[in-house]
């Protein structure tokens, strides 16, 4: 077998993946089976490369040296100058000679773009007078963009699109899970049980007249009483109802993000219209005098039937998983351990034909079917109590919670790009997550206040309200930021705001709400959590359970992904993290 030609920790030149250009990088790891090399950039950003792509640094320099008299960029730069940006390029006849000058041309033009693109990253330019030499916004890149002619622009799209796509693929391409999360096989093992036994806990506790900590336990009930066959029914029907919402050809069609392969799935967006759908529904459930509270009556069984299932789908999920090839698999949940990958998802996208189970799950029956449990709720509290109109708490808790998933599901493209989607695979910890643990915890309050009816005055309710807005107006102007930006980051709407350019040809953004906190989103969430647990008084802490929990659940999550960001985007990370400092809470945490 040849031996390998560069050692770890030599520095090499190394072709950029799908480009023409070479980069300084350093090794750090080969593989002797497939004879690719590990590299690593200056910015901490890491690619595969085969030996052929890789040159010693010697030779580099000494074959530069001989074909170039003067600067490259130089007659490059003074070539784009010449022409007009606004001379037609179609409909010109050339001669053969003439098409490959023009050919040639176009390549150079590539070039320059290319390396414009990489001496803006290598801190040679100020942007805005800002003290960081690095950040910017939108103005260097795009305006040698604009001065190419129209055919060249498209090339260079396509260009730009191929190497962003082969980046991508190279820096996502990778075959194992090696580093295992949530307290690795041990932690997801236990996880697989300590879930369910706390959705079952939560609700013994609220049934109990004194929800009290010091009455733990709660009396267990019957375990033939946890069980209705009509129940799991009703289940079964709401779940293929929405998926028959889901399945209809109304909303548009949008790409999700490209996939470790270049390849992007198709996703419909009619989220709103299924829920405007469910709520007609429902609207004539309730006119045919349909008794809504029949979930109330049986909450802790529709509870059981939905975990049944969940536990169903993610069996099924990890089977089905098993032959899947290997590119399509969760980069998260590839462990290998059979306990491990069925808890975080082992296939990312699992399909049935054009129908996406992870991305119909996420926000579709948990989520709607959290609202129907609110007015489920409402509506067993007017019976309960004997009031004709619902308590003030109760109203909060549901306008509250309405809006929250209005908003989720109005918004709903940009779940495309959430870890949810572009990272974790579809298992058990999804499946539960969002046919389990959302409707049925997440509805605590409400369920809460059934049994536990308190009264608030209208100043009360009207501080908690300004809270609750305050919080979702962070959450949504810090989600549409990004989401924004991400989509278009030249848009001239987002011209004020100032980003550190990173070696994948993303930006980071350092001003706006990204630049107040790095995770501002979660913080305006948290802020609705309070809010939503608020109107339940303070004799118990049981409703404010959901707010505990999400502080851990985002802080767990923003660890998460600031390790991912770290990975993806190395030096330039941390130079955000230097210039943002607080993750969440500022000056706090
Ligand atoms: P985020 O929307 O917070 O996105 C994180 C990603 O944003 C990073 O991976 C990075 O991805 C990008 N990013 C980070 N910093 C910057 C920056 N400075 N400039 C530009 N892009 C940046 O991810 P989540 O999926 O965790 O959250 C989405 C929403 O869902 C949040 O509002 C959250 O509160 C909510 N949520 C709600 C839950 C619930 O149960 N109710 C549970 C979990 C989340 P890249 O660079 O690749 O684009």
């Amino acid at each position: 077998m040849p031996s390998r030609k560069f050692a770890d920790g030599e520095v090499v030149m190394g072709r950029w993946p799908g480009g023409v250009l070479y980069y300084e990088l350093q090794v750090t790891g080969y593989d002797d089976a497939s004879r690719v090399y590990t590299l690593k950039y200056e910015d901490g950003t890491e690619l595969e490369l085969k030996e052929s792509e890789i040159r010693s640094q010697s030779s580099f320099k000494r074959r530069k040296s001989q074909s170039s008299s003067g600067s490259p960029s130089r007659r490059r730069t003074s070539k784009v100058q010449s022409r007009s940006p606004g001379r037609p390029a179609k409909g010109r006849r050339r001669s053969s000679s003439q098409g490959r000058d023009h050919k040639d041309d176009k390549e150079k033009t590539i070039q320059l773009v290319l390396v414009l693109f990489k001496l803006s990253e290598n801190n040679t330019r100020r942007y805005n007078g800002e003290p960081d030499s690095t950040e910017r916004n939108d103005a260097s890149l795009v305006s040698v963009e604009r001065n190419l002619e129209p055919d060249l622009e498209i090339e260079h799209e396509r260009e730009e699109k191929k190497t962003k796509e082969k980046i991508f693929k190279t820096i996502k391409t990778s075959s194992k899970t090696k580093e295992l999360e949530f307290g690795g096989r041990i932690g997801t093992f236990t996880l697989i049980f300590f879930l369910p036994a706390t959705v079952f806990y939560l609700l013994l506790m609220c049934k109990q007249e004194d929800p009290s900590l010091m009455n733990f336990p709660p009396p267990l009930p019957a375990l033939e009483s946890l069980w209705e066959t009509r129940v799991f029914g009703v289940f079964l029907l709401w779940f293929f109802l929405q998926a028959l919402f889901y399945l209809l050809p109304i909303g548009k069609v949008v790409e999700g993000l490209p996939l470790s392969n270049g390849r992007r799935l198709q996703y419909r967006i009619n989220g709103f219209y299924a829920f405007v759908l469910t709520a007609a529904a429902i609207g004539i459930l309730l006119y045919f005098q349909f008794e809504l509270h029949y979930l109330y009556d049986h909450f802790l069984q529709f509870a059981v039937s939905a975990a049944a299932f969940s536990m169903g789908l993610s069996i099924y999920l990890y089977i089905q998983s098993l032959k899947a090839p290997e590119e399509e698999l969760a980069p998260s949940g590839n462990s290998g351990y059979l306990v491990y990958d069925f808890f975080t998802g082992h296939e990312l996208n699992p399909r049935i034909g054009s129908f996406d189970l992870k991305y119909f799950c996420e926000l579709r029956p948990g989520l709607i079917g959290w609202v129907v449990i609110n007015l489920a709720m409402l509506l067993a509290e007017m019976k309960i109590h004997n009031q004709s109109m619902p308590s003030l708490s109760m109203v909060l808790v549901n306008s509250f919670q309405l809006l929250y998933v209005v908003d989720a599901l109005w918004n709903e493209e940009a779940i495309l790009t959430t870890m949810d989607i572009t990272h974790d695979g579809f298992g058990f910890m999804l499946a539960f997550g969002d046919l389990v643990w959302v409707p049925f915890v997440y509805s605590l309050q409400a369920f809460y206040l059934v049994g536990h009816p308190t009264a608030i005055s209208w100043p009360v309710a009207a501080a908690i309200a300004v809270l609750n807005c305050i919080g979702y107006y962070i959450f949504r102007s810090a989600n549409s930021q990004k989401n924004n930006f991400r989509r278009n980051p030249s848009d001239p709407k987002l011209a004020y705001l100032k980003f550190i350019p990173t070696a994948t040809g993303k930006g980071l953004l350092v001003t706006g709400w990204w630049g107040f906190v790095r995770h501002p989103n979660y913080l305006g969430d948290i802020i609705m959590a309070l809010a939503w647990s608020l109107p339940c008084g303070f004799n118990h802490i049981l409703p404010y359970f959901y707010v505990i929990y999400f502080i851990c659940l985002l802080v767990h999550r923003e660890a998460r992904d600031e390790h991912h960001c770290k990975q993806k985007y190395g030096l330039a990370w941390e130079r955000y993290c230097r210039r943002v400092p607080y993750r969440i809470f500022p000056y706090i945490y």
